[in-house]
């Protein structure tokens, strides 16, 4: 198996995983789910390389949310942890929560998506990123 170049887990620490490349591209996302899913305005999140992610440890504590549309939304059964995304046709497209990540994860947020539905409670900070109202072109 290749070494892990990145580590993370959920707040309990029962779920660990592993990313073995490094992460493909990273956003935040400003839509309704991704303000429900994590209790926060906006999601911080990367896309992990095909075949890059693998979960370590508690693999049992995983349970997933698959909404009517979109991924399924991965967290941690004991705490509650928000940890990753799965596409539901293909099983290698995997997005992982920046937060869930153990320090520096070797990539920043290059864009804002679905600003459109941006919460009304927390201003979109002015840092010169690019805003999508919908999801990104391309
Ligand atoms: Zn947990
Ligand atoms: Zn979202």
């Amino acid at each position: 198996m290749p070494d892990a170049l990145l580590t993370g887990g959920c707040l309990c620490g029962g779920v660990r995983f592993q990313v073995t490349e490094p992460l493909v591209r990273a956003s935040y996302c400003h839509c309704t789910r991704c303000q429900r899913w994590t209790g926060t305005a906006a999601s911080a999140e990367a896309r992990v390389a095909p075949g890059a992610f693998r979960i370590t440890a508690g693999e049992e504590l995983v349970r997933q949310y698959l909404p009517d549309r979109g991924f399924a939304e991965a967290f941690c059964s004991a705490c509650g942890s928000a940890l990753w995304s799965r596409s539901p046709t293909d099983a290698d497209v995997v997005s992982v929560r920046l937060g869930a990540i153990d320090g520096d994860p070797g990539i920043r947020p290059q864009h804002r998506q679905f600003v459109a539905y941006a919460a009304v409670w927390e201003p979109i900070p002015d840092d010169g990123l690019p805003r999508h109202p919908e999801a990104p072109p391309g």
